[in-house]
């Protein structure tokens, strides 16, 4: 017989009362905050756009489904961000750096649920920094140089659109809801989208982009990607959607593509979009 999982309310119920925290506030900090403005809704038993996938096999995670700052972890704030478990965070807005996405000790996904598994002294507590697979401190993780200010300043915008409750939740999606279909183009397979994606790859100068091929296709496409090839298609789908829509025109040009090329797959086309692609081919 399988284990009865305890549903979301009443997980958060329980923390509400070991917090002595209102269930509503715990709930706005929460994934599903985010719904309305990144998805429609959080979907608890699949897959959710911007939600890193964990792939959870026996409560274990087969996937990078949480970045992670190592700068951030070495402050006092020790405490694995809401952000770091979306595709489109992917660097730190603190310390202008690139987050990582696996244990630079073994490489393993992040998994701080099991840092407890196995130990054999239950007085003692691993801190959460340890990788819980090799203890790997975290927090000494070699980064790779700062990240690019051009997409670190995107990122913060985003995040702004994202987070600031004064931001108009209709501009919030709009925003997302583009940003991923250029993305979706960026990745597709179609080979009518191939010159598109050589044009943005050439002014940009991103070899992942350039290099990239149908048989790099993932079946759970931007999200279950590696975290360096999302910040190369991210950098990417921010430079095509910055001066909108002129740039995005231009490139579509640039690309040869019809108009039926950009608006397939794209059923809740919001209108600033089909106004973009207005007197396209
Ligand atoms: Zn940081
Ligand atoms: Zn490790």
């Amino acid at each position: 017989m399988l284990a009865c999982r305890p549903k979301p309310l009443e997980v958060l119920s329980e923390l509400s009362r070991s917090t002595m925290t209102p269930v509503h506030v715990l709930q706005g900090h929460s994934l599903s905050a985010f719904a309305g403005r990144l998805f429609p809704e959080l979907v608890r038993n699949g897959n959710t756009p911007w939600v890193l996938p964990l792939g959870i096999f026996h409560r274990r995670f087969r996937r990078a489904g949480l970045s992670f700052c190592p700068e951030c972890l070495a402050t006092n704030q020790l405490y694995f961000r809401r952000r770091w478990r979306l595709s489109l965070a992917t660097t730190c807005l603190t310390h202008l750096r690139p987050l990582l996405d696996a244990c630079p000790g073994c490489n393993a996904p992040l998994q701080p649920h099991r840092i407890e598994v196995g130990s054999k002294n239950p007085y003692t507590s691993s801190p959460l920094y340890n990788c819980s697979v090799c203890s790997t401190d975290l927090r000494i993780s070699q980064l790779d140089g700062d990240a690019d200010p051009r997409l670190w300043q995107a990122e913060r915008d985003s995040n702004h659109l994202l987070m600031h409750p004064l931001c108009d939740t209709k501009l919030a999606a709009e925003h997302f809801s583009i940003l991923r279909h250029v993305l979706a183009m960026l990745t597709s397979s179609r080979s009518r989208v191939a010159a598109f994606r050589f044009v943005v790859a050439d002014r940009t100068h991103l070899p992942i982009i350039e290099s990239w091929r149908k048989s790099d296709l993932n079946p759970l496409g931007f999200d279950a990607m590696q975290i360096e090839q999302r910040r190369a298609f991210l950098t990417a789908a921010y430079w095509l959607t910055d001066e909108w829509p002129n740039r995005f025109r231009q490139m579509a040009f640039e690309g040869r593509l019809r108009k039926s090329d950009l608006t397939r797959d794209f059923p809740l086309m919001p209108q600033r979009f089909s106004a973009a692609i207005m007197g396209s081919a």
